[in-house]
């Protein structure tokens, strides 16, 4: 059974008060008994929630019905169950903790709608043929431990472990890449928005981004998930979704322990260690899911003192 649903979303429009439309919004989802994490910032909103496919399809009309978010687009994934615990609407700064404000120039229009210079579209099918070319380069725009759980074949690998050391890392080591053919993928896209904004600001002059993000791009007929490799880390209780429905799908991530093949994230036992790290079924085993001796230990001192 399949009767729930959970959407990922976001809109860049102006918010005059986001405090009062995050209590606002917090009454209508649980009024409609979703759950999952929302944020609200000046600049829009930023989303992933769970609930009853009727009240899902509740909700985007609802949400689509206020003359700000009626472009909005959501992805939309079919599930048993509701895969949060509970409902959180919080008011940030940014929709995307970056940073860069300061270099990336964003104008309000008469409309209300936020505008950035920001990479173009790439839509799902175009991307691939991209990918196959070879002729771009591709940039991963998630934190190194997404990646290692999958990725798309060739594309860089980001040496951060948060968002906002991304704009070190281009400054640094992607600079001499400022006029090749440069394409980025996230998760749902929110964050490329604010990666590919970033690149034009810092003198970049080819740059691209897949609309939709990872998620559509798996759920795309055409495309099918083509040349992603392993599982697509989400941030909710599935932990990873699969992607690649083509049939070329290699796995990619590694255990941490002993380097064979997994897609299996767990977390360390150990709770004042809780290391998230990839691991084989025997590993897990032998470690008793901890992530090095100190922390076996530290759990049997631990189960003796309680
Ligand atoms: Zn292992
Ligand atoms: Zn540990």
């Amino acid at each position: 059974m399949t009767d729930y649903n959970v959407l990922l979303y976001y809109y860049f429009t102006w918010i005059d008060t986001p405090e009062v439309f995050a209590e606002e919004h917090r009454k209508l989802c649980s009024s409609l008994g979703l759950l999952g994490r929302i944020l609200v910032s000046h600049e829009g909103i930023n989303g992933t929630v769970s609930g009853r496919q009727e009240s899902c399809k509740e909700y985007i009309e609802v949400v689509r019905s206020d003359k700000r978010f009626s472009n909005i687009e959501f992805k939309i994934d079919r599930v048993e169950n509701h895969v949060f615990q509970k409902l959180s609407v919080r008011v940030k700064r940014e929709l995307v903790t970056f940073r860069a404000d300061d270099a990336v120039p964003s104008h309000v229009n008469g409309k209300g709608h936020i505008q950035r210079k920001r990479g173009q579209y790439v839509e799902p099918t175009d991307f691939l043929t991209l990918l196959e070319s070879g002729e771009a380069i591709v940039i991963d725009g998630r934190t190194d431990y997404e990646y290692d759980l999958g990725h798309f074949r060739g594309a860089l690998r980001p040496p951060v472990s948060s968002f906002r050391e991304f704009p070190e890392w281009i400054r640094q080591e992607l600079s001499k890449y400022k006029t090749r053919k440069i394409v980025t993928y996230c998760t749902g896209g929110i964050r490329c928005e604010k990666l590919t904004s970033f690149m034009i600001a810092e003198g970049f002059t080819d740059v691209y981004q897949l609309h939709g993000g990872i998620v559509t791009y798996g759920s795309d007929e055409a495309a099918r998930g083509s040349l992603w490799d392993g599982r697509c880390y989400v941030f909710d209780e599935r932990i990873s979704i699969e992607i690649n429905r083509a049939g070329n799908k290699r796995i990619v991530g590694k255990c941490y322990h002993c380097s064979a093949p997994t897609e299996r994230y767990v977390n360390c036992a150990n709770l004042d260690c809780h290391r998230q790290h990839l691991v084989c079924a025997d590993c897990e085993e032998r470690m008793q899911r901890s992530c090095s001796a100190e922390c076996i230990s530290a759990r049997r001192r631990e189960s003796l003192v309680g």
